[in-house]
């Protein structure tokens, strides 16, 4: 019998012997980079020429590792390794496959701050960033693990007489798993391990960016016995890796995290049947957002100042979650402007070295040119409030930075930026600010700050997006308890780290006797 699932504490570093043991697994890290990584296909290490130079986004010249790196010829070999293994892996009992997830997790928990270290340095995260990372990779495991020992229970049946009815959830087959950068650990770890303790067996590919984060979780699922071939680890370039595993008539379903112009290629080139394809491939795609904060005018101002300045600049503002668009009522408008840009003038952006570090850089060259764009833009489209540029450091830093009086259709207001850019928007009223709220295409998260009882009822129906917020920020979804995932071009409305999630990875069976 296994104990109720319980979310991973986050690790307290205003305690002294926390943030000692943080520094000590820095360094740690630090003594392990510029190592190599191989392949892993059907448990064999592969070693190619050509490889993915992982950097730190905070020190640009700092090498992470160097990580193998698949094409096409690796990755059918993976496809084949895979399609081999599910004929022996779909017949492991639930129990099995579950107690090898929770032994990942028990693993992972004792090597949480080296694991955390390695996405401060991979990815540039701050202490607690990266700490919760680690924290929700476990909660995934833990509760996928429960969830299929929950879903291969006897399922409830409408019984009649004469007949034994029985419901299984059986596996579907071979996944392709293709996660984004930002959340390297928690989402890489929650969509590969959903598939595997669902009876399926895996074709990695990791964002480039975070590879080598995704190679030391390689690392866990074998300590923890996961039977070679299971997970394959092939990682590559986007186009040419990941649409090849995509297309290919072995692949029986995709899980996919990352920007809206990616999941729907993948939904296009998975839509279309190949020669021997014997299945319509199932698509599991999280996707971008462009998420607001209603402030409506008799709320805590302090408190909705506070939400919208950790929403919009935790992680540089890196998270589908995040808060890109402060909507306030007018009557309260210039006096919540000017207590978030008072907050946003006191973060202090670096590598985070050390505990107490508010911002880091954004993730790569590429991103970093297209946020310094987007406030470009914004100079045009708003009133400059604060930030405006690049920040001081041998990284991807860029200033938090404010835009005033927005208007809701423009640029920086309607596509997904993806870094420290907020833009706020005048409502009239409390409706004018839940229309400027759904007038976007996506619909991932939203928070209202609001005393008024009728008008957080009114959003709670009339707010269209998956993950909706009161009195709260709209980032730092918990495994179980806030089961995430958005509306419309945010995604094909699955709910990770909720109780339906596993069914995405299985298929319904009905059997059916006459005694
Ligand atoms: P991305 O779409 O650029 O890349 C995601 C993954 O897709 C990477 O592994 C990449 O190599 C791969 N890829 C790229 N092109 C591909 C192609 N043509 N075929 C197959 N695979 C391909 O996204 P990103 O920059 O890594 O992540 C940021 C995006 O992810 C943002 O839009 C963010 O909102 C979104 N996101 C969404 C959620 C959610 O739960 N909804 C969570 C985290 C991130």
């Amino acid at each position: 019998m296994v104990v109720d699932f319980r979310n991973e504490p986050f690790t307290d570093f205003s305690k002294e012997e926390n943030r000692r043991a943080f520094e000590e697994a820095l360094e740690t890290v630090r003594a392990q980079l510029g190592r190599e990584y191989d392949l892993i296909i059907g448990g064999e290490r592969i070693r190619t020429e050509e490889k993915i130079r992982s950097i730190n986004p905070s020190n640009v010249d700092e090498t992470i590792g160097y990580v193998s790196k698949a094409n096409q010829e690796l990755a059918e070999k993976a496809m084949q390794a895979a399609a081999k293994k599910f004929e022996e892996w779909k017949a492991v009992s639930p129990e099995a496959r579950a107690r090898i997830l929770f032994r990942a997790a028990a693993i992972l928990r004792r090597k949480k701050h080296e694991f955390s270290a390695w996405m401060v340095h991979e990815a540039g995260k701050s202490w607690p960033e990266a700490d919760a990372d680690t924290a929700e990779a476990i909660d995934f495991m833990e509760f996928y693990g429960r969830e299929m020992i929950r879903l291969s229970e006897r399922q409830p049946l409408t019984r009649i007489p004469g007949e034994d009815n029985e419901l299984y959830y059986i596996p579907l087959g071979v996944g392709v798993v293709i996660p984004p950068w930002n959340f390297p650990l928690a989402i890489m770890v929650g969509m590969t391990t959903a598939s595997l303790v669902a009876g399926n067996t895996v074709v990695l590919k990791p964002a480039s960016n975070t590879s080598v984060i995704a190679a030391k979780f390689m690392e866990i699922l074998q300590d923890a016995g996961l039977p070679d071939g299971v997970v394959n680890y092939v990682p590559g370039p986007g186009v040419e890796v990941g649409e090849y595993l995509v297309k290919h008539p072995l692949t029986r379903f995709i899980a996919f995290t990352g920007s809206r112009d990616v999941g729907l290629r993948i939904n296009e080139l998975a839509a279309k049947t190949v020669p021997g394809q014997k299945w319509i491939k199932r698509v599991i795609a999280e996707m971008g957002g462009k998420d607001s904060i209603i402030v409506d005018k008799d709320a805590d101002l302090d408190l909705a100042a506070q939400t919208i300045v950790t929403s919009a600049f935790g992680f540089s503002g890196q998270k589908c979650s995040a808060c890109s668009r402060a909507i306030v009522l007018e009557d309260v408008y210039d006096e919540v402007l000017n207590k978030v840009v008072a907050k946003t003038k006191q973060l202090k952006v670096a590598e985070a070295k050390s505990f107490g570090i508010d911002m880091g850089p954004v993730i790569d060259e590429n991103a970093y040119r297209k946020i310094l764009d987007y406030i470009e833009i914004g100079k045009k489209e708003g009133r400059l409030m604060t930030g405006g540029g690049k920040a001081e450091g041998n990284g991807y830093f860029i200033q938090p930075t404010i835009f005033a009086d927005v208007s809701p259709d423009a640029r920086i207001a309607q596509e997904e930026i993806f870094g420290p850019v907020l833009a706020f928007i005048k409502a009239k009223d409390f409706d004018d600010a839940l229309r400027i709220a759904n007038n976007t295409e996506y619909g991932l998260t939203g928070s209202v700050i609001s005393r008024n009882r009728a008008n957080l009822e009114k959003a709670r129906t009339e707010f269209h997006v998956g993950n909706l917020y009161f009195n709260r920020k709209c980032t730092g979804a918990l495994v179980g308890v806030h089961p995430f995932g958005g509306f419309n071009m945010s995604g094909t409305d699955s709910k990770a780290g909720g109780y339906d999630y596993l069914l995405l990875f299985t298929q319904a069976k009905l059997v059916s006797e006459v005694f």
